[in-house]
């Protein structure tokens, strides 16, 4: 592939829905989230750097990486969610090239929530954000997930604003009315890109 295309937004802003309408028009979607959920498991090396950090119980009886567990470990720990990041982000990116590689599109997609936070819109071609209004985000992941209000709006705080992503974006897809609009801003956008 030639083109990489960055595609981000916050929680329930709609990045996932983008990416099956992307896939939909014939464009590979490499999503970073559900592969690094995979990579943990899979990647010897990094199991080992895993282990060593947050110990043994990083992984239940069977071997399987304990997500409860760590998130619990990390979870006002700053310094040590920092440290098992740096492990696990150049990984994801590793695999990420190698899965480029393989697809023969000209233009794919790499779908990530943390697009400007990890600066990673730096090695993309152009930059897609996904964006609603806080309510309707809210709502969305209210009725998809069973989560409270204020549940979400917790998640939604510790995200980086949506001024700033809208700033550093090249594309900005406003998810405010239905899934028909949705795609059709979709298809614009990526027809779009020159
Ligand atoms: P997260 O980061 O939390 O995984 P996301 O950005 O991937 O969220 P989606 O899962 O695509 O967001 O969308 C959130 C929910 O809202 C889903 O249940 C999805 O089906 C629904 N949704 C998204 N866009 C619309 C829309 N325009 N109209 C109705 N429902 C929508």
């Amino acid at each position: 592939a030639r083109k990489i295309i960055g595609l981000t937004g916050g929680i329930g802003s709609g990045k996932t829905t983008v990416a099956r309408f992307i896939e939909e028009l014939g464009f590979p979607v490499y999503y970073s989230d559900d592969r690094a959920k995979t990579i943990v498991n899979d990647n010897e090396e990094l199991k080992v750097k895993i282990k060593d950090l947050l110990g043994e119980h990083a992984y239940d009886e069977s071997g399987v990486y304990d997500r409860k567990y760590v998130a619990e470990m990390v979870f006002n720990n700053g310094d040590l969610l920092q440290k098992l990041n740096e492990i696990i982000h150049p990984a994801v990116r590793i695999d990420f090239e190698e899965w480029v590689k393989r697809q023969p599109q000209y233009m794919v997609f790499k779908e990530t929530a943390l697009l400007f936070e990890l600066k990673l819109n730096l090695q993309c071609y152009r930059s897609v954000l996904v964006t609603a209004e806080d309510n309707i985000r809210i709502k969305r992941v209210m009725d998809r997930d069973g989560k409270t209000y204020r549940e979400v709006q917790a998640v939604m705080e510790k995200q980086m604003p949506e001024k700033d992503k809208i700033k550093l974006a090249d594309c900005v897809i406003y998810n405010n009315t239905n899934l028909e609009d949705l795609k059709e801003q979709t298809e614009k956008i990526i027809f779009g890109i020159e």
